[in-house]
């Protein structure tokens, strides 16, 4: 049984292969654990799937561990990105958890007329992903990428890819829901979340997304979300209706 204490590494991993251990995961194996030699732990680096490794050596300034074998071949999230517009602190914190244990493959964050937070930790962000997906034992960590404008995001947007914009006015005015987005060849979609900061979108951005042939406006139901429960619910929702991983999948 593979362990639950899950490590995310850049190295790649095969078995036979010693990897030291450093710093913040040094200290969370040996003194936050209480690992020794002997013990095991499962690590993971986004490409060659989840290794099971036993600690071969351990002092106070480096740890070694041994890779075995490979428990669980890679396999990635589907393909879905979350683009919100920066806010609060603490809020942003709690989306990249969440979203990245809801299996989002990218967070993007996207500045627009009413965003009033323009700088953006990326730094603090993957780190609150990386934990995230050690803990729901993700295979992947999501690319986070930091702000862009609207216009510079829609210049650069590839257009097979879907923007679903949650819209809290498109309820009345032809927005979708997300079960109406299911592809119908069975197909993974591409798809993109854009979700609006504390105070909306612009009605000048909305004309603007509304104009544009690889967007659709998606309404989330008839009350206004704050846009971190926009951001979850819009997530959760598609994985469910529109993404088709199925638990069955997730579970190999
Ligand atoms: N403009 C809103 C108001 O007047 O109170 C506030 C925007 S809401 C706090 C932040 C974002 O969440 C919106 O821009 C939208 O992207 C999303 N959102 C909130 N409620 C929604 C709903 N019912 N349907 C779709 N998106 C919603």
């Amino acid at each position: 049984m593979a362990s639950n204490i899950r490590l995310f590494v850049e190295a790649d991993l095969q078995p036979g292969l010693d990897l030291e251990i450093k710093a913040g995961q040094l200290h969370y194996l040996r003194n936050v654990m209480r690992l020794s030699p002997g013990a095991q732990v499962a690590l993971f680096n986004g490409r060659d799937g989840e290794f099971s490794a036993e600690i071969v050596d351990s002092s106070k300034r480096s740890m070694t561990v041994k890779l075995l074998e490979q428990n669980r071949p890679q396999m990635d999230e589907p393909d879905i990105w979350l683009i919100f517009a920066p806010i609060k602190k603490s809020r942003i914190d709690m989306i990249a958890e969440k979203a990245t244990e809801l299996g989002v493959a990218k967070l993007a964050t996207v500045i627009t007329d009413h965003t009033n937070i323009e700088r953006v930790k990326i730094d603090r962000l993957r780190a609150n992903a990386i934990e995230a997906a050690e803990q729901c034992h993700r295979l992947t960590v999501p690319e986070i990428t930091g702000p862009l404008t609207l216009p510079e995001l829609l210049d650069n947007w590839d257009a097979s890819r879907r923007l679903l914009v949650m819209d809290e006015t498109a309820g009345e005015k032809g927005g979708v829901s997300m079960s109406a987005l299911r592809t119908s060849d069975g197909g993974q979609p591409c798809d993109a979340i854009l979700i609006g900061p504390e105070g909306g979108f612009s009605p000048s951005e909305l004309d603007l997304l509304g104009n544009l042939p690889f967007v659709t406006k998606v309404t989330l139901g008839g009350r206004i979300l704050r846009a971190e429960t926009a951001a979850l619910a819009a997530l959760a929702l598609w994985q469910e209706l529109v993404g088709q991983s199925t638990i069955a999948e997730i579970n190999t």
